[in-house]
């Protein structure tokens, strides 16, 4: 608390504001960054703004000083945050969850390894080889799944593509004993487009550099898929040029990837055939289709042989998949030859389809190594969880497409649970301490959640709708569907229903005012993504290869063709379900959240765009956040900390005090200072509504 009045550094809270407005918070908030304090709380969330540069504030030293300690008591911080979400755990037996939002490039990943950190460095006291060994892999993970997961993008150079929750266990000692990660979302299309200044995921120019496995990579001179049109559309000629004059050193990554996934588990064989997938996914960019008459044909036949041996099947079968689909029709089966254009399309998705597997099956090779088993809570008591979400905020871009609706919807839903229980949360702790509760009002995006989700009426039923037409299933057709069903929805806007507004596309465009601002998405590939087509062949391509690893990621290829019968989920379904499920999952959980900031667009650690930065506080609902914090009580303690902070204002409880209880001792001492009007006494907790009040005690305690 010390911060508290120092003027100089801004106020510590932005409870503690004067007035509650956008332009002081704006201003404590630059105020802050300029002087290196990047963190600042609202009352028990923490406002991160990225500082671009290497601090000197996540040591060993600084743990100590942050270990088992009060919120209040030190400068705003992260591990205050961890540490506070590890006591409820620990102490109250509650499991408890860490939400990260913010925009590409503010800093989730980079905070939620800083939690990691600390909740591995303060655990364990006792060195048990087997804690040891779970928090070892847990750290590890990280990498792992940063090197096939993130990628550089011109607004972050190791931009996470994916969502990411991982729950941490813990056993009755308050040890790390186990973990699980779930993905949400992986940005497939990146596999096999990027663009102009942006990469493909690391993991593709790690093999490619590393001469122990470029062997896959390049065969010979003529297929050499170091240079693969996947990941070098810009036609430099080489993958390296865009890593120069940037962050990443893919060799030396190369190594660290590979020496983790040893640490983790994962056998040589593993090894190989994830260097494999990487090769053929860059071989198949090789890949081109030509026509001879009615044949089509590929041009480039020795990648083709190439395939077959990375993949371990025959170089025929690879042909066959890539040129021809089986189909039923009643009880023959006939193989049906692809155009060009058809082949070229199964061809990408092949390459989607395997990276997007193969990524789920190393998350999940992690988890089988990771997952606490056998643990029997009835000889070891309850094991709780911490779980930390890292996952993409609000996108928008100048083409904003079904990727962009995804992870918009996702934020909608956070920002609905955020809702829920920040209100919830503040209005049952009232209830346990028996202090009446003031309703506030803000703005409920559940009508934007709804818009989104409802069955039959919402975007993504419609979409899934538009998907199940046979015949002309085009994005327009999608189009006309959202138009007819939402026309009168106040969320919602086309062309076709406000023809006027000339920043919608006729044909094209919807618009969608979220919590956050209006986003238009163009419609163009969203029935395409949605039904998220991979041909059959090529599944069942893949799971007969010899290789059984490669086997393992493909189970569903063990269907013969007349035993297809089921439509797979769309991908909008798969991603509503998995929102849904999270949701839940951090619903019953005590929730801490973390809000981070971008300060500027060129990763300056100088720089505080005002503009840039008062959006993010905007559609982070930051300031409503301090008028609910506010509307209730700025803040609360338990009597004995309370007493123990204060004591020496007053001279009934200084230096012991001889009240009946440390209730009556709190009030005696409130009283004496004449802040009798300003609190009220809950049963464990002295709640005090102004900050005023707080920031006088403590000018007082400073004072004696
Ligand atoms: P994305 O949504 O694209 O994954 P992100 O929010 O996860 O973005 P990070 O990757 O965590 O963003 O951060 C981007 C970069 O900002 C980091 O690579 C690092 O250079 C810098 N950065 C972030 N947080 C910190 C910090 N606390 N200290 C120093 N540098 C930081
Ligand atoms: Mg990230």
């Amino acid at each position: 608390m010390a911060e508290h009045e120092s003027l100089e550094f801004g106020k510590a809270d932005f409870v503690l504001l004067d007035n509650v407005s956008l332009e002081e918070f704006m201003a404590n908030l630059k105020l802050r960054f300029e002087k290196g304090r990047i963190y600042t709380y609202i009352g028990e969330v923490v406002v991160s703004v990225n500082p671009y540069r290497a601090m000197n504030i996540y040591g060993r030293d600084t743990i100590e000083q942050y270990k088992g300690r009060e919120l209040y008591e030190r400068p705003p911080h992260l591990f205050a945050i961890a540490d506070a979400a590890y006591k409820a755990m620990k102490r109250r037996n509650k499991d408890t969850c860490i939400v990260i939002s913010g925009e590409s490039g503010a800093g989730k990943t980079e905070a939620s390894k800083y939690i990691m950190q600390y909740i591995a460095a303060i655990t364990n006291p006792g060195q048990r080889a087997e804690v040891e060994r779970v928090k070892n892999m847990l750290l590890k993970s990280n990498c792992v799944l940063e090197a096939f997961g993130n990628a550089k993008t011109n607004r972050n150079d190791n931009s996470s593509r994916f969502g990411k929750y991982m729950d941490i266990n813990f056993d009755f000692k308050g040890d790390p004993i186990g973990g699980h990660i779930n993905n949400y979302l992986l940005e497939k299309s990146r596999v096999i487009f990027q663009q102009e200044g942006e990469r493909s995921f690391h993991s593709f120019y790690q093999v490619c550099v590393c001469v122990c496995v470029s062997v896959y990579v390049c065969v010979t001179r003529q297929t050499d898929a170091t240079i693969s049109w996947y990941t070098d559309q810009m036609g430099r000629g080489s993958v390296t040029v865009l890593i120069i004059k940037s962050s990443i050193d893919d060799g030396a990554d190369f190594k660290a990837v590979a020496d983790a996934m040893k640490v983790i588990g994962f056998t040589a064989d593993e090894l190989q055939t994830v260097y494999k997938v990487l090769a053929t996914i860059l071989h198949l960019g090789n890949l081109t289709f030509g026509v001879d008459g009615d044949t089509t044909l590929i041009e480039n036949s020795k990648v083709v042989a190439v395939i077959g041996d990375l993949l371990a099947t025959k170089e025929e079968n690879v042909e066959k998949a890539l040129l021809y689909r089986t189909v039923a029709t009643g009880r023959d089966v006939i193989d049906k030859q692809h155009t060009a254009q058809e082949a070229s399309y199964g061809r990408d998705a092949l390459a989607k389809a395997m990276y997007e597997r193969m990524f789920c099956w190393i998350v999940g090779r992690i988890n089988d190594v990771i997952e606490v088993k056998n643990y029997d809570a009835k000889v070891h008591g309850k094991n709780t969880v911490i779980g930390v979400l890292d996952i993409y905020g609000f996108e928008i871009f100048q083409n904003n497409s079904f990727e962009q609706f995804c992870i918009n919807y996702c934020n909608e839903k956070l920002q609905q649970l955020f809702i829920q229980l920040v209100l919830r949360q503040e209005q049952e702790e009232y209830q346990r301490e028996g202090i009446p509760w003031k309703h506030i009002d803000f703005f409920n995006n559940q009508i934007i959640v709804d818009l989104v989700e409802l069955q039959h009426k919402g975007i993504f039923s419609v979409l899934d709708e538009a998907c199940m037409n046979v015949g002309k299933v085009t994005d327009k057709v999608f189009l006309q569907g959202l138009n007819s069903k939402l026309v009168n929805h106040a969320h919602y806007t086309s062309r076709k229903l406000s023809p006027t507004d000339k920043s919608l596309e006729f044909d094209r465009d919807f618009r969608v005012r979220h919590y956050a601002g209006n986003v238009v998405y163009s419609v163009v590939g969203f029935i395409d993504k949605n039904k998220d087509t991979l041909f059959q062949d090529f599944k069942r391509l893949l799971y007969n290869s010899s290789n059984p690893v490669l086997k393992v990621m493909w189970p569903e290829g063990k269907l013969r063709i007349t035993e297809v019968t089921k439509r797979p989920l769309t991908a909008a379904t798969l991603f509503k379900n998995s929102m849904i499920a999270l949701v839940e999952n951090l619903a019953c959980k005590e929730p801490y959240y973390v809000r981070c900031i971008k300060p500027n667009d060129v990763k300056s650690p100088l720089l505080f765009e005002h503009e840039r930065c008062r959006h993010q506080v905007e559609y982070l609902g930051l300031l409503e956040n301090v008028r609910v914090r506010r509307a209730g009580f700025a803040n609360r303690q338990e009597y004995p900390r309370f007493l123990q902070r204060y004591k020496m204002i007053s001279e009934f409880t200084w230096p012991n005090h001889d009240l009946p209880s440390e209730k009556e001792a709190v009030k005696k001492l409130l009283q004496g200072c004449g802040f009798e009007q300003d609190v009220a006494y809950g049963k464990t907790k002295v709640f005090i509504r102004t900050p005023r009040t707080l920031f006088c005690l403590e000018e007082q305690r400073t004072e004696m």
